[in-house]
This record gives structure tokens, sequence and C-alpha cells, in this order.
């Protein structure tokens, strides 16, 4: 009797060694995990989210040697070494690929790749493995990605959009140089991206068209799976002094996993924030205050007025404190997975983005879902103190308080049984099985 064929089941998932990609590639991991699929994750050597192996299992870790030590990360910057990385690690990762069919009998259904670790195709297309696109960001960034860089902005002739001066990411021919790579080097039969119609419908839209390839939104990842991928201890003494504030009073301050302040910036907001009167969980990481040791190295008087009204912690629970019922606000560098935890919690936020991605998503924050408020320019303690007060005093909190929560139910509802992010997974599935 003829052998049925059995649909390949072993999903391979290549992350970013960097915190805001690696959570929602994991959480996409479990997803996939619960539907059936077994998970092997490609990781370098450091920010190894095998170390939080215990929460994932059943899943299969493998490391490829380290083409970027991680000295080299932190001295080329955030794209360089991206363009970097691509360029050496095709080899090993074709090695581990080799290595991984033979274990598992060819069985690998394909290869899921954040978008930036654009060598992964080249092994796909070797090997003949079907590979999708996993994009951590918003549908709209990935709409402004550049093949726009010669054309010129619109009624503003001859200046093109690759003149316009940017800030925070360095070069500007070099991050197009990344996202021409990325763009190029495109051999997926889809891309998966951590977003919900409900945010994003027309963008969608576009992306679909633009990219010629299926596009699945399986977001808020955040919300399918709790399991902690937390590449550092969070210290959850933040949620005891939180019980003691009262509700909706507290902001709560983080720039992110990678954000940096200049010094000068930090006593700004120190005062800014103190002189709100209102209750503030700051996360300070260590190396997130530019040339120094953390707030022990600000003068004496800001870091005990700081200590006494506020509270700091290198790395916080940040899901738990954005449910918490003290937190009013969120202020943010708005990377896109503090958006979403946010909306996902009802949590208004002020807006303070460095650099491209993120100042699109706070121009979505503040004037599509009018959910924000954007402070715009230098940071200074003026500025600081009344952003807070419109968020936690003023009526104007109170009605963007409404429609955040009104997102929320609807980012909820899209996570149910017969909800967007539901249907999506469904023909998601579908698609795997005709790969
Ligand atoms: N995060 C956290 N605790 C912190 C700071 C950050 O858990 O103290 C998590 C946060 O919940 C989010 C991620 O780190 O999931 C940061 O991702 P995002 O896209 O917002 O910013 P990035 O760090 O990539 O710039």
């Amino acid at each position: 009797m003829e052998k049925k064929m059995e649909a390949k089941r072993r999903i391979v998932l290549v992350p970013i060694p960097a915190q805001g990609h690696v959570t929602p590639l994991m959480q996409l991991g479990k997803v996939l995990n619960s539907k059936g699929f077994s998970i092997t994750v490609v990781e370098g050597h450091f920010n190894q989210v095998s170390s939080s192996s215990q929460h994932f299992p059943g899943f299969q870790f493998v490391t490829i040697k380290e083409s970027l030590p991680e000295s080299e990360f932190e001295k080329l910057g955030g794209i360089e070494s991206m363009i970097t990385l691509n360029k050496t690690s095709e080899a090993s990762f074709k090695d581990c690929i080799s290595q991984l069919l033979l274990q598992q009998g060819n069985d690998i259904a394909c290869i899921i790749y954040d978008e930036y670790m654009y060598f992964c195709g080249a092994a796909a297309k070797e090997f003949s493995i079907p590979s999708v696109i996993f994009s951590t960001q918003s549908a709209a960034n990935y709409v402004s990605h550049p093949d726009m860089q010669d054309k010129v902005v619109e009624n503003l002739y001859p200046l093109r959009y690759k003149d316009l001066p940017t800030s925070g990411m360095g070069p500007l021919d070099r991050f197009f140089e990344l996202c021409r790579e990325v763009a190029n080097k495109r051999t997926a039969s889809a891309v998966i991206i951590n977003t919900v119609s409900c945010l994003e419908s027309s963008s969608l839209s576009w992306l679909e068209q633009k990219v010629g390839i299926s596009v699945y939104p399986l977001g808020p990842l955040h919300m399918t799976d709790s399991s902690p991928s937390s590449l550092l201890e969070e210290d959850r003494s933040c949620i005891e002094w939180l019980n003691k504030q009262k509700p909706k009073s507290v902001i709560y301050i983080s720039i992110g996993t990678l954000g940096q302040m200049e010094t000068k910036e930090v006593l700004e907001m120190s005062w800014g924030l103190c002189n709100s009167n209102q209750p503030f969980l700051w996360v300070i990481r260590a190396g997130s205050i530019l040339g120094t040791n953390g707030i022990e190295s600000l003068p004496e008087d800001v870091n005990k007025m700081v200590s006494e009204r506020g509270y700091i912690v290198k790395r916080a629970p940040q899901i738990e404190v954005l449910g918490h019922p003290a937190v009013g606000g969120f202020w943010s560098h708005c990377g896109w997975n503090s958006i979403l935890e946010s909306i996902g919690e009802g949590v208004p936020m002020i807006c303070k983005p460095f650099h491209g991605e993120q100042k699109l998503n706070a121009m979505y924050l503040e004037c599509v879902w009018k959910i924000g408020i954007q402070v715009e320019g230098d940071l200074e303690r003026g500025a600081v103190e009344r952003a807070v007060k419109r968020l936690t005093v003023f009526e104007e909190g109170e009605e963007m308080r409404k429609r955040a929560v009104t997102l929320k139910e609807e980012l909820r509802a899209s996570v149910r049984g017969g909800g967007s992010l539901h249907n999506s997974l469904k023909e998601f599935e579908h698609f795997m099985m005709t790969l």
C-alpha cells in the first residue's frame, strides 16, 4: 500500500538577538506549537532565549557559530551590525540547516525568520525549504520602507525622501542600504506581521498589494501567550510599590531595551516628573543614561528627590505593570511591542520617540488612534510636567483613556474565537499545509 504523504510539521525560527524581536517571535512559536508544529529556534551566542528554555517545553534550541560578537554589536550600532551579521552568517546558517535536515529526516516545513535576518533566504533557497518573513513592526512602518528614497517629496521638488534629515539611526544611506537588502533578498512565500486589522486596516490592505505575497496579521501576539521570554531578570518589587498608589495615578516610564538618554535629558525628566506631583515608576537600565552608571550619577539632590517621589527599577515586568490599576499612563519611546502592550491594557501614552519607526508609531498614537500625547523637540522640564498632567489630571487624558479602553476591547475580541487573529491563524495553518 502506498504510504500517505505526511505534512511536514517542524518550523525553524530565527530571531534577532534583541528583546523587542525575540519576544514576539517566541510568542508566535508558542502559538504554532499549540497547533501541533514542532519548533526549532536557531540563535547566536549572546542574548540567548534558550536561557529561559524552561518556558518553552519541547522546543529545540540550536546555536550557530556567532559571526559577530556582542562587543561588535555595541561598537557598530544597530544598522551596521545587522548588515555585517547578514554578510557573515549565511555559511554557518546553511551548515546548521543541513545538519537539521539530516537530524529531522528532512522534516522542515518552513523557516520563519525576522525580516532583518535576510541571510536565511539563501539557505531556504538552497535546500528548497519554504520561508516566511516575520515582521515585528507595524504594517504602516512596512509601507514606509523605501523604494521611496529617490522619489520626490510631494510638492517639494527637488527634495527627495533621501534628502530628509532623520535622527537616531545614523546615516540615512546605511539605513536605506539595509532596507534595500531586506527587500532584494526577499524570496519568502509569505509575511507574518505582529499587528491586527482593528489598528491598521488600511496599511495592511496596502501592504498586501505592495509585497505581492500573502500577508498574515497574527498580532497582537503578546495576548496569545504569557510565557516570559525576558532576556534580563525583572524586578517585581515595583508591583508592591504600585499596590500602595492611587488608581490611575502613576506614570510608567520606559524607553525600551535599547534607547539611551543624555544626562541633561534625564535631569529635565526628573524635574518635570517631580513637578507634576504624580507618582512615577521609571525603568532605568544599566547603560541607558549615556556615559554614566545610572541614576546614582545624578546630582545628589535630584537623586534623592526622584527616589522619594518615584520608584526606579532596572527592568519591570512591563505587561503586569501596564495592567496594574494604579497605572494611568505610559511614557514610552514608542517601540511597537510597547504600544501593543499598552493598548492591550487600555493605557494612554506619552510619546517621546527616538527614530523613524518609533516616530511613525507616535504619529499613529497621537493622530490616528488619539490615545497619545507627543513631546516634541528637546526634552525640557515644563513640557514633561505638562504632558504628565494632561494625561493624568486633565479631562483630555480621561478621553484618551476611554478611547484606549475601547481599543483594548477590540484587541481582546480579535484574540477570541472568531476574531481576526483567530481567523488569520487558521488561514496561516492552511497555507502551511500547502507548502
Ligand atoms: N520590557 C520589559 N521590561 C522593561 C522594559 C522593556 O518587559 O523594563 C519589554 C517590553 O514589555 C517589550 C520589550 O521589552 O515587550 C521592548 O520592545 P519594544 O518594541 O517596545 O522596544 P525595543 O526595546 O525593541 O526598542
